[in-house]
């Protein structure tokens, strides 16, 4: 992983809580659901994302989702609203990003009536791949993709759980790219904003559940 995050801390609890209470995991009495104009209950979930100061190195802040996945309620709204995103695009394969979009990629797949496909680490797949290497602050990163997850044409969701400075999902773009399919949607449940993920993928409907700015 790059260093997306230099100079912590960051984060919009930053000077106003104490650290044990920033981390503390939230649960669904801390956020009592609001209803929204169609008077269904919508859940703040960025107060289910936890802020883990210099994870995995000095300088990081990372955003850590369990407290998120934690909750039915906030990890069953998560999922149901990155679908009703894309519900209209035709999407017959989600794709998800080892790991986290993974977590995420199978129940929208699920709910879009669509097949799910893994983008994993080098080594990972047991058949024949295609890969793509992207730059990382230091070296660069490699991902793959089976070769024959995607027909031609086919209407593909990439899915990752956070976008950062965009590296990872536009080497996932390129491999769909290779296998020649459509992508009709990016969804991520957290962005950070103060970062330039989103120039990273031109022309693309890309959202994002949760915008940190
Ligand atoms: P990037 O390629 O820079 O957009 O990084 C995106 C990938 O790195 C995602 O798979 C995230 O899970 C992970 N990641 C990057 N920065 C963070 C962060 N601050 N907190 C949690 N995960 C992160």
């Amino acid at each position: 992983m790059q260093n997306p995050t230099s100079g912590f801390p960051f984060g919009k609890n930053r000077g106003i809580l104490s650290p044990r209470k920033r981390n503390r995991p939230r649960t669904i009495k801390d956020n009592q659901p609001q209803p929204n104009r169609n008077g269904r209950h919508m859940i703040d979930l960025e107060s289910f994302i936890r802020d883990v100061p210099d994870f995995p190195k000095e300088g990081i802040l990372f955003k850590d989702i369990s407290p998120l996945l934690a909750s039915p309620e906030a990890f069953m709204e998560a999922c149901d609203r990155l679908a009703q995103t894309f519900a209209d695009k035709g999407v017959t394969k989600v794709i998800g990003i080892e790991s986290r979009g993974f977590i995420f990629g199978a129940p929208v797949a699920q709910r879009l009536g669509a097949g799910f496909v893994p983008i994993r680490k080098p080594g990972k797949l047991p058949a024949e791949t295609v890969s793509q290497s992207y730059q990382l602050e230091y070296g660069t990163d490699t991902i793959e993709i089976h070769a024959d997850a995607i027909e031609p044409n086919e209407k593909v969701l990439l899915i990752d759980d956070l976008l950062a400075t965009g590296g990872t999902m536009a080497a996932a773009a390129e491999l769909v790219a290779k296998l020649g399919g459509q992508i009709v949607g990016i969804g991520f449940v957290i962005e950070l904003c103060f970062l330039p993920g989103r120039a990273k993928l031109p022309g693309q409907d890309v959202h994002a559940l949760i915008q940190i700015r």
